[in-house]
């Protein structure tokens, strides 16, 4: 593994690798230091187009621990053309000596063509890239999920037969995208369920079934609800009649929730929009896992950060 953009390429084993490692830096953040010198002189870069802050947050936190040198770029509102402002800041990088990248940006596949264009000789680790993907947030999606299904047995594990259904806005979102390929490499079975405006056309290539009726895909109850954020800032048009008919048909609301058997998992990556997608009894309830994610996350960006770029300073990577 070179660059982690994409967990539609991650194989089981790579997978597996990272979750695993992801323990074993989770491990050491119950000490009382909890830096460790793993990549001490190498300097990681936070390229950040969109707005974040949960994963900004969550990468730098990983960065330090790790003894990184740490350099934050937010480019928001950059009025220069997307193209030519990314070539433009990867090649400052590279003379400045980045040794890896970590980038968020509006445009898809704006991490692939850092990782491909060769303006710069770095990992590159993709933090979300318009409605494409975002890597890390399925993996601590997945890493969340395993711990609670299989408790302290999880090392080394997958998630054969659970069963997810991902809620809501399909279209829009990256994390679904990465987390159907993320669960369906680990063994999980994914249904996706949401406003047909919102369960995009190709989804027949995607390895997960769907439907547009919430009550009957719980009542199948399956072990993990994940609820999507409704991506406004992404929208152009009018998806849904009212916020008060979406949150009726499609949102966990409090009568939804409590129909749930007590052991399914309920699953957000934040940010939530309480009383649209998930209603404050879901998200604030035991089953709930929404600050246990953003937990996890420390953990596993440092488990990417580790396996891509503990080399690069020997030129190994
Ligand atoms: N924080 C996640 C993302 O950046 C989810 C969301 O914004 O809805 O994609």
């Amino acid at each position: 593994m070179r660059h982690l953009i994409s967990t539609a390429t991650l194989t089981r084993e790579e997978a597996i690798l990272l979750l695993d490692t992801a323990e074993d830096m989770a491990a050491t953040q119950d000490r009382e230091v909890k830096k460790l010198p793993a990549l001490r002189g190498v300097t990681v870069v936070n390229l950040f187009y969109e707005d974040s802050t949960r994963t900004r947050i969550s990468f730098e936190a990983a960065e330090k621990r790790l003894s990184a040198d740490v350099i934050n770029f937010a480019a928001k509102g950059s009025s220069v053309s997307k193209g030519e402002s990314l070539k433009d800041t990867a090649q400052t990088l590279h003379a400045v000596g980045a040794d890896a990248v970590v980038i968020r940006h509006p445009a898809s596949g704006a991490a692939q063509m850092l990782a491909e264009r060769g303006w710069i000789n770095a990992p590159i680790i993709n933090a979300g890239d318009g409605c494409h993907e975002h890597p890390t947030q399925a993996l601590l999606d997945a890493f969340t999920l395993r711990r609670r299904l299989h408790g302290n047995k999880a090392r080394g594990r997958g998630l054969d037969g659970a069963r997810v259904v991902i809620v809501g806005d399909v279209l829009h979102s990256r994390v679904a995208r990465s987390n159907v390929w993320l669960l369906g490499a680990l063994g999980a079975e994914v249904e996706l369920v949401g406003p047909p405006t919102l369960l995009p056309g190709e989804f027949d290539r995607w390895p997960a079934t769907t439907g547009y009726d919430l009550d009957a895909a719980l009542a199948r109850k399956p072990d993990a609800v994940m609820m999507l954020r409704i991506q406004a800032e992404r929208m152009r048009a009018a998806f849904f009649p009212h916020t008060r008919e979406y949150a009726r048909m499609w949102g966990l609301t409090e009568q939804r929730f409590r129909s749930l058997p007590e052991d399914t998992v309920v699953m957000h990556p934040g940010p939530m929009n309480r009383g649209l997608e998930i209603s404050s009894a879901a998200a604030d309830s035991k089953q709930a896992t929404v600050l246990e994610q953003v937990a996890n996350g420390v953990s596993v960006r440092m488990a990417a950060l580790y396996l891509l770029c503990s080399g690069v300073k020997e030129g190994t990577n």
